[in-house]
C-alpha cells in the first residue's frame, strides 16, 4: 500500500478472498510445460522476468512468494527498483506509482530529524561516533530533511561521524547522491559507494545495498530509520491444513505389508494440522489467454523445509496451527534486519547467537561476514519503523500489487509493478528483543499519535508564517502565496489523516531504543521517548 492509493479494509479483505485458499489448488503437473507451450500459442511475456519466472518454474518447481516477490523487486533482470531501462526510472510521486510521506511534507522528515535530536539529548550528547543509517532511503528527501534540521544543532551535527544508506537500486542511489551530495563525486569503496554530504565535507556519506557490509563498531551510537523498507522485504505465505483423513478400522489400508510382516498403517496414528506453503506457480494455459496474471499462488502439495521451520519459530504462530484456513505470513529478512538494529544498539546475546544466515530468496552476499558477539558496554542510538501493517496480528493475505496509483494483482507485470506486504511489528519487536539482553521496544503507535506528539501542527503554522514574512518580502502574487499555505496545510494534515484511508492511521512507529536499567524514574517508570508518550526536551 501507498498513500495516495485508495484503500479501505474493505478492499484489503475483498483482495485477499481472490488470493485465498479457495483459488489455491495443489501445484501439479499442470504447469511443467508451460513456457515453451506459452510462446507456441503465441503468448507474449509481459516482461523479460514473467519469462525467465516461468522457465525457472518449469525446472525447479513453484517458488515460494518471497522468492517471487525478491525477483520482482530487485532482479538484474529488470526488477522494480532495478530495471533495465531508464524510461522506468521514477517510481514515486504524481507520474510514478506510489506518493511517500516525505515526498507530501517536509514536516515528515524533519520531525523524524528532531526526533533523533531529542534522543539524542536523552542520551546523553555524545560528542562523536555518531551514525545516521537509513534502511531503502528512496529519492533520499527523508534524510535531507533530517540532515538540514539536525544543521540546526551543531553540536549533534559534529558528533556524525557518517550517514549510511541501505539501498538495493542503483538509480535511486544516483537519485540520492544527487540531493545529499550534489556535484561532489562518487566513489567506490570497501562495501559499496560514497561521497561527502553537500552540507559538510567532513560529512561521508556511505551506500550499501545491504546493512549487513555495514560495520557493526560497538563504540558507535547508530541511529536508524527504515520508512517504507520492511513492507518491500519479501515474505513466505503459510496456510494451516487439517491432517488427512485416516483409514477406518479394518480398512485394507488399516496395515501395510512390510518385508519383515504387516504393520500397522502410520497415517492411523493421530496426526495433527499442518502448515502448508502458499507457493507461486504459472498461470494455467487456458486461462493466460483470457488475458489473466501469468502467474497465481497455489498450495505445495508436500511441506517444505520452509514450512516445516518457520511457522515453528513462535507461539503466536503455533496458537494458529489448528485452526482450520489459518494464513500467516512470515518475513524472515525483516526479522534478520531486526534482529541487526538490536545488536547494534544493545549488542549480541552471545548464548543465542547463530551464524548468520543468508535471507531466504536472497541472492548469498558474498562477502557478508559471520555473524559474531558484538559485546556493548553501554546500549546506544535508537531505531525508529515507520511502516504499515496491524499493530499486533499476524499479517495474512497481504501481498498486494501498485501500479500507477491503482492497486493490481502482485502477479501483473513482474518487474514493473510495486509488489510489497504488510510489516508484522510484534514479530520485529520479537525479533529485536530477543536478538539482544541492551534492547527495548516502544509502540507501534499510529502515525498520527507520533507526528502530533512531535508538533506537526506546530510546525506546519511556523511554515505558512515563514511564506508570508517571504511573501512581503519578494512582493509574490496573492495566488501563489495561497498555493504554497494549501500545500503546507494539505500536506500536514494528510499525514495525520485518521479516517479509514487515511495515512495516520494505517501507518505505524515502533521504536527501538537502548535498554538501559537507570532509565527507571523515581516511581520505577521506564522514560517514554517522544512520540511514545515522552516529552520534547530539546
Ligand atoms: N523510504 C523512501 C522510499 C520507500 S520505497 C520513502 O519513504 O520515500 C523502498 C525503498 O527501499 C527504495 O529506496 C528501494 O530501492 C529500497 N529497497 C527495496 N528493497 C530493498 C532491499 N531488499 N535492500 C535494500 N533496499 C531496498
Amino acid at each position: 500500500m501507498r498513500s495516495s492509493v485508495p484503500r479501505t479494509f474493505r478492499q484489503i479483505t475483498r483482495n485477499a478472498t481472490r488470493l485465498n485458499v479457495p483459488r489455491c489448488r495443489a501445484s501439479g503437473a499442470r504447469w511443467s510445460s508451460t513456457a515453451a507451450a506459452a510462446e507456441e500459442e503465441g503468448h507474449k511475456w509481459s516482461t523479460p522476468l514473467a519469462k525467465q519466472l516461468t522457465e525457472a518454474i518449469t525446472t525447479t518447481g513453484p517458488i515460494p512468494v518471497a522468492s517471487y516477490m525478491r525477483q520482482c523487486l530487485t532482479s538484474d533482470l529488470g526488477g522494480y527498483y532495478t530495471p533495465k531501462t531508464s524510461s522506468q526510472n521514477d517510481q514515486f510521486g504524481t507520474k510514478g506509482d506510489f506518493v511517500t510521506s516525505p515526498e507530501i511534507s517536509q514536516i515528515f522528515g524533519e520531525l523524524i530529524g528532531l526526533w533523533v535530536v531529542a534522543e539524542w539529548i536523552a542520551q546523553g550528547r555524545r560528542g562523536a561516533g555518531v551514525y545516521l543509517m537509513e534502511m531503502g532511503p528512496g529519492r533520499g528527501t527523508l534524510m535531507d530533511d533530517m540532515l538540514r534540521t539536525i544543521r540546526n544543532f551543531p553540536p549533534l551535527a559534529k558528533a556524525i561521524e557518517a550517514v549510511y544508506l541501505v539501498e538495493a537500486s542503483q538509480n535511486l542511489r544516483l537519485a540520492q547522491h544527487k540531493l545529499l551530495c550534489g556535484e561532489n563525486p562518487l566513489t567506490e569503496n570497501s562495501i559499496g559507494h560514497e561521497s561527502t554530504s553537500k552540507y559538510s565535507p567532513d560529512l561521508r556519506i556511505i551506500w550499501a545495498e545491504d546493512v549487513r557490509f555495514i560495520p557493526q563498531d560497538p563504540t558507535k551510537t547508530p541511529f536508524m530509520i527504515a520508512h517504507e523498507f520492511f513492507d518491500a522485504l519479501p515474505i513466505h505465505v503459510f496456510q494451516s491444513v487439517p491432517p488427512p483423513q485416516p483409514p477406518k478400522e479394518g480398512d485394507a489400508a488399516d496395515t501395510i505389508e512390510t518385508p519383515t510382516g504387516p504393520i500397522k498403517n502410520p497415517r492411523r496414528l493421530p496426526q495433527g494440522h499442518q502448515w502448508r506453503e502458499l507457493v507461486v506457480s504459472p498461470t494455467p494455459l487456458h486461462r493466460l489467454n483470457e488475458g489473466e496474471p501469468e502467474f497465481e499462488l497455489t498450495m505445495a502439495k508436500a511441506a517444505t523445509p520452509h514450512s516445516m521451520y518457520l511457522p515453528e519459530t513462535s507461539s503466536r504462530y503455533k496458537a494458529l496451527k489448528d485452526v482450520d484456513g489459518a494464513t500467516i505470513e512470515i518475513s524472515p529478512e525483516s526479522l534478520a534486519y531486526a534482529r541487526d538494529f538490536a545488536i547494534r544498539l544493545g549488542g549480541s546475546n552471545p548464548e543465542t547467537s547463530p551464524p548468520s544466515q543468508p535471507a531466504a530468496g536472497r541472492k548469498a552476499v558474498a562477502s557478508a561476514p559471520r555473524e559474531e558477539a558484538v559485546m556493548k558496554d553501554e546500549p546506544s542510538g535508537a531505531a525508529l519503523i515507520i511502516d504499515y501493517g496491524p499493530a499486533s496480528n499476524i499479517p495474512a493475505n497481504s501481498l498486494r500489487g501498485i501500479k500507477q496509483h491503482t492497486r493490481v494483482s502482485p502477479f501483473t507485470s513482474p518487474g514493473t509493478t510495486d509488489v510489497s506486504a504488510d510489516v508484522d511489528f510484534l514479530a520485529l519487536a520479537g525479533s529485536a528483543i530477543n536478538s539482544s539482553p541492551g534492547v527495548e521496544v516502544h509502540g507501534p503507535v499510529s502515525q498520527a499519535l507520533f507526528l502530533t506528539a512531535m508538533g506537526i501542527e506546530e510546525r506546519a503554522a511556523q511554515l505558512v508564517k515563514k511564506a508570508m514574512v517571504e511573501k512581503g518580502r519578494t512582493g509574490e502574487g496573492k495566488e501563489e502565496l495561497t498555493e504554497v499555505v494549501k500545500r503546507i496545510e494539505g500536506g500536514w494534515q494528510r499525514l495525520v489523516d485518521l479516517s479509514p484511508q487515511g495515512m495516520g492511521g494505517l501507518y505505524q512507529v515502533m521504536a527501538m531504543l537502548p535498554f538501559r536499567p537507570e532509565q527507571f524514574g523515581e516511581e520505577g517508570k521506564k522514560r517514554r521517548p517522544v512520540g511514545f508518550g515522552g516529552d520534547v526536551r530539546l
